[in-house]
């Protein structure tokens, strides 16, 4: 029996990116301790308060089916957030909750491709985009941005393959490099969408974590709402990761249409997880900032200990909760790098490779552990580099 093609060729052939962080695991499952900076994961786990209502909820029942496009609790009280952080008039009808930003993710893009259709993307991305644009039977087309950029990506270069397409993802904050997209970088992708019709797929699953200048979503530029898929979550504003959270907001239309794609697909979020949800936005801003602070407070701890050096280049980024290292004066590729570190040092960072093209001869940093451990891992790191450059 053959398989699909679409299953065969989810990873267009090549690794799916996650070969460092497969090989630390094994590692560790072998006994071997490991310093991992490799997953977007926060290093404390989801709050007590929100598990004590989680609990609450399905105690009190709430383990049925839930209503498909989301309860309209949740619904209404992210529709509210959204219009507050954005000033863009959004209701429930504007909104789907999805099972994590990744099904939102592979349900816009359902929404905007059909078989055959070209969605764009941006190199360096984060690792499941090429999949998921295949996993809707369309055709990934990464344009690449530039380190001498910071990553922000040039509206001409999408220019070039916009005629084509039929969709562009952005992700603001971003994974793997922790750009934040200024506004005129977004003034150029949302006049390059206008120009070309393409739908605008928005992944602001970090718009949280935010260190300089400020997060924009590009729905709010003018005339933006109705061509903007905006895909959310609650896994790295809250630490609920596992709890499969996420949503799409889009124009009512499309989210009619999603709803019944969620009919015929995940059929829903279970209810009590919805209940907690409702209950850690309610906990407001501040909450939010005390989940992303670990991380501003360690990127303060890289700036520190890599002013003192040259062999390394820190991307000046402004968010998300990862540094973008560039390695590429040790001669080293970012992969060859990343093995010899988890090799002879027993750090595990992410492969630039691992993101595309665009990020070769640098390295991801996940600022995922404790701020003393990550500040040791800096020096492995740094020694490391400059053992190699000389
Ligand atoms: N988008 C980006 C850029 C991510 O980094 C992630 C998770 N690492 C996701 C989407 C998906 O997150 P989730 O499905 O947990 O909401």
């Amino acid at each position: 029996m053959n398989l699909s093609q679409r299953m065969q060729t989810l990873t267009g052939g090549g690794s799916d990116g996650w070969d460092v962080f497969i090989k630390a695991r094994k590692m560790i499952a072998e006994g071997t301790p490991v310093t991992e900076l490799t997953i977007g994961e926060h290093d404390i786990r989801t709050a007590a308060l929100i598990l004590q209502d989680m609990h609450k909820s399905a105690l009190g029942g709430h383990t049925g089916y839930a209503m498909v496009p989301g309860t309209d609790t949740l619904r209404d009280t992210v529709a509210k957030r959204t219009s507050e952080r954005t000033g863009v008039p959004t209701t429930h009808d504007n909104v789907l909750i999805t099972p994590g930003g990744q099904s939102a993710l592979f349900a816009a893009h359902a929404a905007a491709c059909d078989p055959g259709d070209t969605a764009l993307y941006l190199d360096p991305y984060y690792a499941t985009y090429p999949g998921t644009i295949r996993g809707v039977s369309a055709i990934p087309h990464a344009i690449q941005t530039r380190a001498e950029d910071a990553f922000q990506p040039r509206a001409s270069d999408i220019t070039a393959h916009a005629q084509t397409a039929k969709s562009l993802l952005i992700n603001s904050p971003n994974n793997p490099t922790g750009t934040v997209y200024s506004r005129d970088t977004l003034v150029g992708i949302a006049k390059v969408c206008m120009d070309n019709d393409l739908w605008l797929i928005s992944d602001e699953v970090y718009d949280t974590q935010v260190w300089e200048g400020e997060h924009i979503s590009p729905q709010s530029l003018p005339d933006m709402a109705e061509r903007t898929l905006v895909v959310g979550s609650m896994s790295k504003s809250h630490a609920m990761t596992g709890s499969r959270c996420g949503w799409v907001i889009g124009p009512e239309k499309v989210i009619a249409h999603l709803i019944t794609f969620a009919t015929h697909t995940t059929y829903g979020v279970p209810g009590f997880i919805q209940d907690a949800s409702v209950f850690a936005l309610d906990q407001g801003p501040n909450f939010e900032a005390e989940i992303a602070a670990p991380f501003k407070r360690r990127r303060a701890i890289a700036q520190r200990v890599l002013s003192g050096q040259n062999t390394i280049g820190l991307i000046p980024t402004q968010g998300a909760m990862y540094l973008m290292l560039d390695i590429r004066a040790t001669g080293m590729t970012g992969d060859d790098f990343a093995n010899a570190l988890l090799d002879e040092h027993h750090v595990a960072v992410m492969p630039g490779e691992s993101f595309g093209q665009a990020a070769a001869g640098h390295i991801r940093v996940a600022m995922t552990i404790d701020d003393a451990d990550f500040e040791q891992a800096l020096h492995t790191l740094t020694a490391f580099a400059e053992a190699r450059a000389a």
